[in-house]
């Protein structure tokens, strides 16, 4: 038998949130150490190194910032598609009675659906299309 080992989607992309954390922590160490080391040479009066170290320093932090900023609305971005409804609408050919109800698995236009609450028909899918979440 045939194993798969590491090539499957879903470990890349955790392994890429593991390299992007990896990355943030190594950010953030070096920055620790910039500004360390800076304050350091502030205490010898060596004012244009310690200024040096603490530009380093504060744009590790500012990078890090930035990129925990930019990684939250691609997780909000993932969970979009469960907000969005799929709605089906059916008609009567006979007696045009119209209905609406969520779409279901198998959903297809023109497809003979459910027979008709008013008359002996039998309803038809005329649309399906999606409706975002109303908001009030
Ligand atoms: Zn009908």
């Amino acid at each position: 038998m045939k194993r798969m080992s590491g090539t499957t989607p879903i470990a890349g992309g955790a392994a890429q949130n593991w390299i992007t954390l990896a990355a943030m922590i190594v950010v953030g160490a070096l920055a620790l150490v910039s500004l360390y080391m800076g304050f350091r040479a502030y205490g010898d009066q060596e004012i244009e190194t310690a200024f040096m170290y603490l530009v380093i320093g504060a744009s590790g932090f500012i990078a890090i910032g930035y990129s925990f900023f930019r990684a939250k609305p691609t997780a909000k971005e993932s969970l979009e598609p469960k907000k969005v409804d799929v709605i089906t609408t059916l008609e009567c050919p006979q007696c045009n009675l119209k209905r609406v109800r969520s779409f279901q698995r198998g959903d297809y236009i023109f497809k003979r659906d459910e027979p008709c609450t008013r008359c002996d028909g039998q309803m038809v899918i005329t649309a399906i299309h999606t409706r975002k979440e109303e908001k009030k």
